[in-house]
């Protein structure tokens, strides 16, 4: 039986990827991987391993989250001393050298990666398995536009979510949770990392504000954060709204953080929109 490694292969730039990963690639057989996963990373596979676009957009998913379980399993059973033998480029030739399955995911495979659904897989079918992490798109998009997400005069936590948007499943992101925000956890001193914003910025924005999140709050568009395609909008979360859509990945960050002038803001008080709820005096009877 083989073993299974879920590998993430972080937001883009290749040499972000661990020392990990990058090896375990570089003498893969199969691997399976998500539609994020940036060509440069997949250029470190050799060229004779099976290779499976598991990758699931929005609206047309390949394959499902059941049938990648089923794979991985099927895979990891079939493999035993399946591995790939150099001398004989393009075929596979019994060797007990590599004996393993690469999952590969992009950013990290525990953050909004699904990989919860194929460790409970592969745990009931007794396959072993090793996470390998990787650099989740938050992380890189807050290197690529210099934000220190936790800049002690802005900001004491840092939240990273996304919300679902609508119920119309051709249209619902594959990764997006149903629940929403839970925007009580939210205060003047965090750093929101808003995962799958989507299309509409406006309706971002409005939801932002409705929130209590105040309209003049910096807030950074960065899209392909680490690859070449890279691009980043500074805006606010009023200004959101009339920003020209970016190419996804794009993710958004928010708070006092997301700006050059972090000392200034630090320094104006919060102006949440958000209304307190009004504590009624106890009553004596
Ligand atoms: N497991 C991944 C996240 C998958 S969810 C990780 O840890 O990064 C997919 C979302 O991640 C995208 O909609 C986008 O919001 C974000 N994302 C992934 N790669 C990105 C990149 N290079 N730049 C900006 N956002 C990215």
């Amino acid at each position: 039986m083989g073993k299974v490694y879920l590998i993430g292969a972080g937001p883009g730039d290749p040499d972000l990827l661990t020392v990990k990963a990058a090896r375990l690639l570089q003498r893969a057989t199969i691997v399976l991987h998500d539609s994020l996963v940036s060509r440069e990373v997949l250029q470190l596979i050799p060229r004779e391993a099976e290779i499976i676009d598991a990758g699931k957009r929005a609206g047309q998913k390949l394959l499902t989250q059941d049938e990648i379980n089923q794979l991985l399993i099927s895979y990891a059973n079939q493999c035993s001393g399946r591995s790939l033998d150099r001398s004989a480029a393009g075929s596979f030739h019994p060797s007990a050298t590599h004996n393993e399955v690469i999952r590969l995911k992009g950013g990290d495979p525990l953050v909004f990666g699904r990989a919860g659904e194929e460790i409970e897989a592969l745990r009931r079918a007794n396959i072993p398995f090793e996470i390998v992490p990787g650099i989740t798109a938050a992380l890189g998009a807050a290197a690529a536009a210099g934000i220190s997400l936790t800049d002690r005069r802005a900001a004491s936590q840092i939240v990273i979510t996304t919300y679902s948007r609508g119920s119309d499943p051709a249209n619902a992101d594959p990764f997006a949770v149903t629940r929403d925000v839970d925007w009580a956890a939210i205060s003047s001193s965090t750093t929101l990392v808003l995962y799958m914003p989507g299309a509409d910025y406006a309706e971002v924005s409005r939801r932002l504000i409705e929130a209590g999140q105040p309209e003049n709050l910096p807030c950074v568009i960065v899209s392909n954060a680490t690859t070449p395609h890279q691009q980043i909008r500074w805006t606010t979360v009023s200004g959101l709204a009339s920003e020209a859509k970016l190419l996804a990945p794009a993710l958004l960050i928010v708070g006092r953080v997301a700006t050059h002038e972090i000392q200034e803001i630090a320094a104006t008080p919060w102006a949440a929109n958000r209304k307190e709820p009004q504590v009624k005096p106890a009553t004596i009877s």
